[in-house]
């Protein structure tokens, strides 16, 4: 018999793990840490419901810590097998995985310092050892190349456009000769990113998994929006403030220093310095600029690679009107609260749950000469989605910070499909899948998605967390 256990991401957007069983192999698909909203995070303290050593193989879609984060946790725990992921994923893991444990530490030691937390002492959720134990494990898989991962489970990894080196993964199981397929999408992309192809569409399957983060929301246009931020750019700077984009670390970092070049090469906003202040950013831009070089179709779109080898390679694809200022060091990151003439900041984290931005958001929120931009996902729970929804007033280092700045939400530059494209995603299969389980989304978004699946005669349902199912 075999088994589809919705170990996360079910009922909510984080902690994607998706178990599956048979007599001879285990194998789990993305190993997420739970984020957002403290009942979300409670659950990564929960044991893991089955013995991580006796798990064969991990498939990992794509980096973002919500797929990869728990890691490092199986591997102190006792997982020994494999984890199999794109080469890009895998590079992406050995920046991301280092710096969540090197967050989580640091929570424990600022927990402790101040004897706020119930647990004495607080424990970080896994060390960076515990990450460096993981990275031995990687194996790259290419993309579209099938690989078995375990006895009778054999994957094959399709680009979904999400973020540099995210796939969706195919499985096929078998069991006593007879086999079933499986198809986990991953989160899918727009076809519209700046850097990456959009996601191809995959083999089909029996049973499909297919991500709802927004499962109930229509993105607006890029123009519009991207003719909106450059307004309000332009307006910041007019006034003499700075502007600040909390932007996640994976991505948002690249495509925003794209479309601000694209911006000010065009002399739609005025040639302003951009402070990119997230080490971890700067070390995945080199991870987007080698891919870029590299030139391989499936992983960065060929007009970037071409753009890098031509003739004006001299300006740099990722820097804005060449005044782009990498801020590894602290000090450099301190020496930001001097500015006194018009700028940009980018910032980790993207939803302002810690990192360097809250010290910026701290600075500049009550002023209302500056502008924040949010842009992605922001989470029930966090900052992000605080000011999004208008918050007069944001808790922030232990202290309430009043928000006078300009607000402003991008929608468009989403590295998530909307609602339509997810629909069109699992309408471009070839075959129809005997059942669509629609996860990885706040209940309502989840929910909307499934009846529109419903609608369109598809038998689509929302799983619970840790409902186990048998595939056909
Ligand atoms: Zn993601």
């Amino acid at each position: 018999m075999t088994t589809l256990e919705f170990l996360g991401a079910a009922g909510t957007v984080t902690g994607s793990r998706f178990l599956v069983r048979t007599q001879e192999a285990t194998v789990l698909v993305d190993a997420g840490l739970f984020q957002g909203a403290k009942r979300d995070r409670l659950a990564n303290w929960e044991p893991f419901p089955i013995d991580p050593a006796l798990i064969d193989a991990i498939i990992i879609t794509h980096a973002h810590i919500d797929h990869s984060g728990w890691l490092p946790g199986l591997v102190r725990d006792g997982f020994r097998g494999a984890i199999f992921a794109t080469p890009t994923t895998r590079k992406l893991c050995g920046v991301l995985l280092p710096d969540a444990a090197h967050l989580q530490e640091e929570q424990a030691r600022f927990t402790n310092e101040r004897g706020f937390g119930k647990h004495h002492p607080a424990l970080p959720l896994y060390t960076t050892e515990d990450a460096a134990n993981t990275m031995p494990l990687f194996r790259s898989v290419d993309f579209e190349t099938p690989t078995e991962v375990a006895p009778g489970v054999v994957i094959r990894l399709t680009p979904a456009g999400h973020i540099l080196g995210s796939s969706s993964v195919h499985l096929k199981i078998t069991e006593n000769e007879r086999s079933t397929t499986l198809l986990v999408s991953g989160d899918l992309g727009r076809g519209n990113h700046p850097l990456i192809p959009g996601p191809s569409v995959p083999p089909s399957a029996e049973t499909v998994l297919v991500e709802s983060t927004y499962g109930d929301t229509r993105h607006p246009a890029a123009e519009q929006d991207v003719a909106e931020l450059a307004q309000l750019i332009r307006k910041t700077a007019g006034r003499g403030g700075v502007v600040l984009i909390p932007a996640f670390a994976v991505d948002r970092t690249e495509v925003l220093l794209t479309v601000l070049r694209d911006l000010m090469a065009s002399a739609r906003i005025p040639r302003l310095p951009v402070y990119v202040d997230s080490p971890m950013a700067l070390r995945v831009l080199q991870i987007y600029r080698s891919a870029a070089a590299e030139g391989d179709p499936l992983v960065c779109r060929p007009a970037i690679a071409d753009r890098l080898a031509s003739a004006d390679s001299a300006i740099d694809q990722f820097d804005p009107g060449g005044g782009l200022h990498e801020c590894m060091s602290v000090e450099e990151s301190k020496s930001l609260g001097e500015l006194t003439a018009p700028a940009i900041i980018i910032s980790a984290s993207g939803m302002a749950s810690g990192g360097r931005v809250l010290h910026h958001l701290a600075r500049l929120l009550p002023n209302p000469r500056n502008s924040v931009i949010l842009c992605g996902f922001q989470a029930a729970g966090t900052r992000g989605r605080a000011l999004v929804d208008g918050a007069s007033s944001i808790k922030m280092l232990g202290r309430y910070v009043q928000v006078r700045s300009d607000v402003m939400m991008l929608n468009s530059l989403s590295v998530h499909a909307d609602c339509d494209e997810l629909c069109e995603w699992v309408e471009s299969l070839e075959t129809r899948p005997r059942t669509v389980f629609v996860v990885h989304g706040e209940q309502d978004a989840s929910a909307a998605l499934a009846l529109r699946l419903r609608e369109l005669e598809y038998n689509a349902v929302t799983p619970r967390q840790f409902e186990r199912v048998r595939l056909p």
